[in-house]
């Protein structure tokens, strides 16, 4: 098997026309025999680095996957794309169980996915002894290991598999793995000697953005109308939070549901359906939301919470944009998550060592979301990356913070620290630097230390984003252990009694409408850019309307990102069509027609509209044959003859317009028919001259010798 038998596959049944990074040097992995660890970003494309040997290579694929929910969901979609695939695990029943037998031992399957404890089990060994297997597919490796954050003890077992199948290359795969899971996977698969792939962890697609967590539900609201018909998943970190919020969002107009392990379990398969299939677009859920969803055009993600670690922030993060389409991740930050998350660890962790990990891991979570740092390097560095440059798409680099002279300010909070004799926590701090009137404040007779009031310059939001920054910077720190009281470090020290002088990052102005005040314009869009959302916008709703006849999931008949290709493209052929990303034989067979026919009204409707000023039929003709649309198509869309076509095209060429009208009538041919022209009375007839030539001549050619003739003659 050669690699171009594997790109020949992935045009056929996928429709893509290129490897992604990696995928083609996994599959000669497989192809070589080789055993192979993957490390792949969720959506950078790991299915495809086993589906393709699996199709192209003799015999049957055994993939492991502990997500049985998706399982099906993942079969479907290969048979759409005529792949035949199967599934075994514990929802089917045993006659459905004993069908799929059949066909394995009819060879008729190529991709087999099971569930690791029936591969493990004891009744399955037989019929797998039996089976011409191409490769193990080990997916979500990571449960494998104890170290990873997923751990599932069936996977232990799994070591059978190189015992018992030694010729068969297993292809362990994952998202997430340090280095210590990664030598876990490894070992525990007996994996003597495999290539190790690993891809670079960035999803560029994503905008990553962090906004301090004041008035949340304010703020989801404007992204939420700034990315009106969009999918997005709202994390929260508490269940009643989710209800509440999906409720908040229902009343003011947007369609959301809530999701989280006290739903039962019906309306929670209900309710992730419906977002799978664009009923729902808006999921507020706990974190128990998504791991088994593979929806390709999730738009937005947004933390309502803050993550307990990078690791689940970035995995959550990568939920959204599988499909490649620019997705946005925005993260609420607020010290009281932490505060949340602190005494989660306290309380929850027996374990010292345990609790010191998850310390320095939330430690750096908070670090990320407070540094004025490109977000992505940030991350990336994180998971050992090394990115040196700032990626121009996340809140950092496209708003850079400018640095001010914060030390007044900073000396400002540190003298108030100082004077409440170190015992108060953020929120009244604030309070008291803004002279606030709460009755706690003149209970402990804040309102006579010397800095009450100081700081009214600066807006509460700002105040916080400005401690923060101190904080981070080390010139005071939070006592956990004394209910969350800010204590002066000796670096505070420095700046308030040696002046030591501090740069902070100016906290930005909030934008907000005041009535006769001008919001910020939108750049406007081109009209191009526009017909094509229109396009867009058709094509989904005619993929709708095919999913709810057909009974499918949407995302079955083509994903988000082949419309949009699809809508730059315009194809007008079956030929066109298979040069849009993600268009396979299959799918064309099944939905060419309804697609190509959609966007040929579509251009045809606007180059109407076009020239309803003119109102000239030549004209529609002749726009459509110059954006590269042949005579019989524009025929056929228009519903009149190439005849009538060609004899606009030579109108609109006599007029004036440029055309090569070679390829109607050569130059040497023009010439004789010219000849005989002054023999002849206008307005000409075309028979006549038809006549005249004996026939040598069809009605084409005389008909641009004519046009020709005139459009020289003035
Ligand atoms: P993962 O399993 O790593 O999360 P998937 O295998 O689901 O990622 O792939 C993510 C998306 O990228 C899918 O929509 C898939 O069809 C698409 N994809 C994979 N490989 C390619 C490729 N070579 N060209 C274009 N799209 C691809
Ligand atoms: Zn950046």
């Amino acid at each position: 098997m050669t690699l171009s038998n594997a790109s020949n596959a992935l045009k056929k049944y996928f429709g893509y026309d290129a490897f992604r990074p990696l995928q083609a040097e996994i599959i000669e992995a497989v192809y070589n025999k080789r055993d192979a660890l993957v490390l792949m970003p969720t959506g950078g494309g790991k299915s495809i680095c086993y589906q393709i040997p699996a199709i192209t290579l003799e015999g049957v694929a055994v993939v492991v996957s502990p997500l049985i929910a998706l399982m099906k969901d993942q079969v479907e979609g290969l048979s759409a794309t005529g792949i035949p695939a199967a599934f075994i695990n514990s929802t089917l029943t045993s006659e459905q169980t004993r069908n799929v037998e059949n066909a394995l031992m009819a060879g008729y399957v190529k991709l087999l996915y099971v569930s690791p404890e029936k591969l493990v089990s004891q009744n399955f060994q037989p019929l797998l002894k039996r089976l011409k297997i191409s490769l193990f597919a080990v997916d979500e490796a990571h449960c494998i290991s104890a170290w990873g954050h997923d751990f599932r003890p069936e996977y232990t077992q799994l070591r059978f598999l190189k015992e018992q199948f030694p010729d068969v290359p297993i292809l362990a795969l994952t998202a997430t793995a340090d280095k210590l899971t990664r030598k876990d996977i490894i070992g525990q698969l007996q994996l003597p000697d495999p290539a190790i792939f690993i891809a670079s962890f960035d999803r560029p697609n994503i905008k990553l953005t962090v906004r301090p967590g004041q008035r949340r539900l304010e703020q989801i609201i404007e992204f939420l109308k700034q990315h009106p018909q969009q999918s997005g998943i709202i994390y929260c970190l508490a269940r009643r939070t989710c209800e509440e919020l999906a409720d908040k969002l229902n009343a003011r107009g947007f369609k959301a549901a809530h999701y989280h392990a006290e739903v039962p379990p019906t309306q929670r398969s209900k309710t992730q359906e419906d977002f799978i299939n664009d009923r729902t677009p808006i999921i507020c859920a706990t974190i128990a939301f998504g791991m088994g969803i593979d929806k390709s055009n999730v738009r937005f993600v947004i933390h309502y919470n803050m993550p307990r670690n990078l690791e689940g922030y970035y995995q959550e993060v990568g939920r959204s944009g599988r499909d490649g389409l620019p997705a946005d991740a925005l993260l609420f930050f607020s010290y009281q998550d932490v505060m949340v998350y602190r005494d989660m660890i306290e309380q929850g962790e027996a374990d010292d060592t345990q609790k010191e990990l998850k310390t320095a891991k939330l430690n750096r979570m908070y670090q990320f979301a407070e540094a004025p740092v490109c977000r992505r390097k940030t991350v990336l560095f994180y998971f050992g990356e090394t990115y040196d440059r700032n990626c121009g798409n996340c809140d950092v680099c496209l708003n850079p913070p400018r640095q001010f002279d914060g030390t007044i300010a900073a000396q400002k909070a540190l003298s108030a620290i100082m004077r409440t004799k170190e015992s108060v926590g953020m929120n009244m701090l604030v309070d008291i630097l803004r002279g606030s009137q709460r009755r706690e404040i003149f209970e402990h007779k804040y309102n006579e230390i010397k800095t009450y009031g100081a700081g009214k310059e600066y807006t509460f939001d700002d105040w916080l984003y400005l401690i923060s920054q101190m904080l981070h910077i080390g010139l005071v720190e939070i006592a956990y252990d004394e209910h969350n009281c800010l204590k002066v470090t000796d670096e505070g020290k420095k700046v308030l009694f040696d002046g030591k002088k501090v740069s902070l990052a100016m906290p930005q102005p909030k934008v907000k409408s005041k009535p006769g005040e001008k919001l910020p314009v939108m750049p406007e869009k081109s009209k191009s850019q526009m017909l094509k959302e229109e396009l867009f916008g058709r094509l989904v709703a005619l993929r709708r309307s095919l999913a709810q006849e057909q009974g499918v999931p949407p995302y079955l008949i083509f994903s988000d990102a082949t419309l949009d290709d699809m809508a730059d493209k315009r194809p007008f052929t079956d030929a066109d069509l298979l040069q849009v990303s993600g268009v396979g034989e299959r799918k064309l067979q099944l939905f060419g027609d309804a697609f190509i026919g959609e966007v040929r009204r579509f251009v045809l409707e606007k180059t109407e509209e076009g020239n309803r000023i003119t109102g000239s039929t030549q004209l529609i003709s002749f726009n459509l044959f110059q954006k590269g649309h042949l005579v019989e198509e524009i025929a056929e869309m228009r519903s009149i003859s190439t005849l009538a076509v060609a004899g606009h095209l030579a109108t609109m060429y006599e007029r004036g317009e440029t055309l090569d009208i070679s390829q109607w009538v050569s130059p040497e041919e023009r010439d004789i028919i010219q000849g005989a022209l002054p023999m002849f009375a206008e307005p000409f007839a075309m028979k006549e001259i038809f006549e005249h030539f004996g026939g040598r001549f069809n009605y084409d050619k005389i008909r641009f010798a004519i046009a020709d003739y005139k459009r020289h003659r003035g």
